[in-house]
This record gives structure tokens, C-alpha cells and sequence, in this order.
């Protein structure tokens, strides 16, 4: 794991899917939290072109930056479909800064959200991980589990009602006899 100074608002920790960075001090709403970056790949170059990995972040038709060096700690920086910050893309400076959209506490996982291209690409066959889809998956699946429940109980009054239909045509289930239950077994005894 790569060395942090302490004066950074962040720290790379454990996330749900691996690693991820957490703030470590409060972050105003706005604020500039860190730098992604690397080197700069040309696409007119076709050695360049071919690189690929998770960490490209495309600044336009020509420039993309190659984030996978170890050196940039904002590759951690886990997706997310309800994130707490941005992307900051300047193409002319071809830079990349992460930009808080939230205050973000101390504890908080840091978020942007990657983009459709990556999302379709890395994501969606795997299903997206971030809190929001958790949540989501969470509650559909409690739903499903309502309704499935609520479809046994169904089916199970049904059961009932149709087991009660021919115990009563052969013999009626419960008596009252002497104050006690009896069913029909009891009785010829
Ligand atoms: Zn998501």
C-alpha cells in the first residue's frame, strides 16, 4: 500500500469491493480533494492506443490518461451510481482533479461516478456494487421475498380450506364432547 501523508483529508482502507478511499478529515462540499493522473496517452499513437486497462480516463477523442500507475493514490477511488463527488475534467490542461459535491465526513467512502462507457463496460455485466445498487438489490429483494411469502400463504389457505372441504364431507374434524376435543379416531375408541 503506498505511503499517505497525513496532512491528505484520506486514506486508503477496505471497502466493500476491495479497496477503497475514505476520508479521513471533514470535505466541504466543492472542494478539490485529490488528483487522477498519469501518463498521458495519444490515440493517434497506436502503441498508445492499445494500452488498455481499468484505469483509463478518457479527456476527449485524442487524450486519455493512463491511471494505473501505483503512484495514483485516486485510482481506489471506488464508482458509484449516487457518489459524493466528481470528475473535474480539464482536456486543455489535460488534467483530472476529484471534486467533492457532498460534505463528506470523516469515515465516508469516496465516490464519483465512472461514466456509462465504463459502466456498461465493468459494471453492469457484474452487477454494480456501489452502496446505492446494494440498497436497491436489498429492497427488491425483500420485495420478492414479501410477495413470495405472501404466495405461500395463499396457496397455503387454499390447501387448508380444501383439506377442511373433505374432512368435513367424511367426518366433521373437531366435537365437542364432554368438553373435550375428540376427532374422529378418538371417537370409536
Ligand atoms: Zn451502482
Amino acid at each position: 500500500m503506498p505511503a499517505i501523508s497525513t496532512n491528505k483529508p484520506f486514506r486508503v482502507g477496505r471497502s466493500k469491493t476491495g479497496l477503497g478511499l475514505f476520508a479521513t478529515k471533514p470535505i466541504k462540499k466543492g472542494s478539490r480533494i485529490i488528483r487522477y493522473f498519469g501518463p498521458i496517452l495519444d490515440s493517434r499513437i497506436k502503441e498508445q492506443d492499445d494500452i488498455e486497462n481499468k484505469y483509463l480516463f478518457e479527456l476527449n477523442g485524442r487524450w486519455t490518461i493512463d491511471g494505473s500507475v501505483r503512484k495514483n493514490v485516486a485510482r481506489y477511488i471506488n464508482h458509484s451510481c449516487r457518489p459524493n463527488a466528481e470528475s473535474d475534467v480539464r482536456p486543455r490542461e489535460r488534467k483530472v482533479f476529484i471534486r467533492a459535491i457532498k460534505n463528506i465526513e470523516p469515515g465516508d467512502e469516496i465516490n464519483y461516478d465512472y461514466g456509462t462507457d465504463y459502466f456498461k463496460a465493468y459494471l453492469k455485466p457484474i452487477g454494480c456494487k456501489c452502496q446505492s445498487c446494494e440498497k436497491k438489490r436489498k429492497k427488491m429483494r425483500a420485495e420478492a421475498r414479501a410477495e413470495r411469502a405472501k404466495v405461500k400463504a395463499r396457496a397455503e389457505r387454499k390447501a387448508q380450506k380444501a383439506a377442511g372441504k373433505t374432512a368435513a364431507t367424511k367426518a366433521p374434524a373437531k366435537k365437542k364432547l364432554n368438553g373435550k376435543h375428540f376427532n374422529g379416531k378418538v371417537g370409536r375408541v
